[in-house]
């Protein structure tokens, strides 16, 4: 069975972001998390694709493809 687990992708662009952490704070289901160095990192098993992340990041620094499900 599909789920949306399994046809999320999360993209951040280092370049842009901030590490302000405000997108670890907002995730319900923990599929974000940091390095050692404060890099953020996804797992992308974990995201249920709710876009909250997107939304309030201040640095426009995600984004969220939706894999072709075929
Ligand atoms: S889209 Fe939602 S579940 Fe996925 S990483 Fe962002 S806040 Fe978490
Ligand atoms: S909210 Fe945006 S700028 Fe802040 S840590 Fe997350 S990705 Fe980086």
């Amino acid at each position: 069975m599909l789920n949306i687990q399994s046809i999320v992708k999360i993209n951040l662009d280092h370049t842009r972001c901030v590490q302000c952490g405000w997108c670890l704070s907002t995730c319900k289901t923990r599929a974000l998390d940091h390095d050692l160095e404060n890099k953020i990192y996804f797992k992308d098993e974990l995201c249920i694709g709710c876009h909250l992340c997107i939304e309030i990041c201040p640095r426009g620094a995600i984004s969220i493809f939706r894999l072709n499900s075929n």
